[in-house]
């Protein structure tokens, strides 16, 4: 065996048992009695869980954490947050890219969906970093004319071509036109048969605001989903992020179309966006990840959080107690982003690649231990996580990140982020 998770208490298709994982080439060889191999990794007293997916964020934004906060989403998007990206550079994006992955090694996140701009930077800091992730060249089309429109598409087309499978196989790409609200009709249309012709995901923001339901209604006389449909945007293989405001028909016909959501609750709830219907998509059989979206609009990238507040919105939202329970809201976390990023991960079993996330037990709020699925969804933290592992490769032990110089990318990203808003404030 290459790798040995030994005597932790692994969370395996619903349960809790006290057992070892062995990791040969990559993948999970064994979850059961191991006796040794070249690295071990003494997970007792821990909660080893698959690894966290976050189904949806823009990594790079890290760069933006507190910078607006506190304002309704298209308030903060048109007169804060896109003034700002205006002037983000390459660079920008490959600091705020490293920053996102520390911080995702440090709480756990094995995999995650991006999609944004200077992707090539942020395929960089997957290669670098050890994770796993499936991203895409966010295509906007609003204020373009035609020619500068297809040129959006043509990148998006390009990034796939040149980085799928990037990284050892660890790097995916989708196709990403932003929102039915920042493309034209023709590229929406024209991005839905590339990604058929490319065999990749489509992933894009659905239904996030009532504001954006009622301008499609008014603008093309059809409630978003609809409207995407009319130009065979669920016709391959596809995911939105939010969902915020879909009705009960369109979640049906979404799960017909094997269409999932990345649920971004603390966004919803920060940016006042609504409360999604996970309790319903779940119903309708709809498959459910959970993201962080960007990280200025949460403001990290902690799925431990994430996953807490999924169960809790829902809740909240159904005047139900008993609606996405702890093991729900952990699946959705761990094999759900796994399912809609096509990862092959999120799950403890032979076979399956070796992407690990443990968790130290030995803290106050881990105490006593009556049930650790629970813990894992209500009590734990980013911060209790001590190990991550991609593929079998071991990103971080004890707490100290094996694959990048962690102070070093931290220190980088404050002096970069303060340069760009700076350079963005002076130049207007
Ligand atoms: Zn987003």
């Amino acid at each position: 065996m290459d790798l040995l998770v030994k005597n932790g208490n692994v969370y395996v298709d619903g349960y809790v048992e006290n057992v070892d994982v062995g990791v040969q080439d990559g993948r999970i060889a064994e979850v059961g009695d191991v006796e040794t191999a070249d690295r071990v990794i003494d997970a007792s007293g821990c909660l080893v869980l698959p690894g966290m997916v976050n189904a949806h964020t823009h990594a790079a934004m890290s760069l933006l954490r507190g910078y607006a906060d506190d304002l309704p989403l298209q308030t903060w998007l048109e007169d804060e947050i896109w003034p700002v990206e205006a002037h983000l550079t390459a660079e920008d994006v490959r600091v705020g890219s490293r920053l996102a992955a520390v911080e995702m090694i440090k709480t756990g996140t094995t995999a995650f969906a991006d999609m944004y701009f200077h992707m090539d930077k942020v395929a960089d800091a997957v290669e670098e970093s050890g994770l796993r992730a499936s991203l895409g060249y966010g295509i906007i089309t609003v204020g373009k004319d035609e020619e500068e429109s297809e040129e959006e598409l043509r990148e998006g087309v390009e990034f796939v071509r040149e980085y799928d499978g990037a990284a050892d196989g660890r790097v995916q790409t989708m196709l990403c036109p932003h929102a039915p609200y920042t493309c034209d009709g023709t590229t929406l249309r024209e991005a839905a048969e590339a990604a058929r012709d490319e065999d990749v995901t489509l992933h894009t923001h659905l239904s996030e605001t009532a504001g954006e339901v009622e301008d499609n209604v008014d603008e093309h006389g059809e409630r978003p989903p609809e409207y995407l449909d009319s130009f065979g945007f669920f016709e391959g293989n596809a995911y939105v992020a939010h969902g915020v405001h879909l009705s009960d028909d369109e979640l049906g016909y979404l799960a017909s179309k094997n269409v999932g959501v990345a649920h971004c609750p603390s966004a919803n709830m920060k940016l006042a966006s609504g409360n999604a219907p996970v309790a319903g998509m779940l119903d309708a059989g709809v498959t459910v990840g959970i993201g962080t979206d960007g990280p200025a609009s949460n403001n990290t990238l902690d799925l431990f959080k994430e996953t807490r507040h999924a169960a809790l919105v829902a809740k909240n939202r159904e005047d139900d107690a008993s609606v996405v329970p702890a093991q729900t809201a952990l699946d959705a976390a761990t094999r759900g982003g796994a399912n809609l990023l096509g990862t092959g991960t999120g799950v403890i079993e032979e076979g399956h690649p070796a992407d690990l996330t443990v968790v130290d037990l030995d803290a106050p709020h881990l105490t006593p231990k009556h049930d650790l699925v629970s813990h894992a969804v209500y009590a734990a933290n980013g911060g209790d996580v001590t190990a991550t592992v991609v593929g079998g490769e071991v990103l971080m032990e004890d707490g100290v990140v094996e694959t990048m110089d962690a102070e070093a990318v931290v220190a980088d990203a404050e002096e970069t982020a303060r340069e760009l808003v700076e350079r963005a404030e002076a130049e207007g």
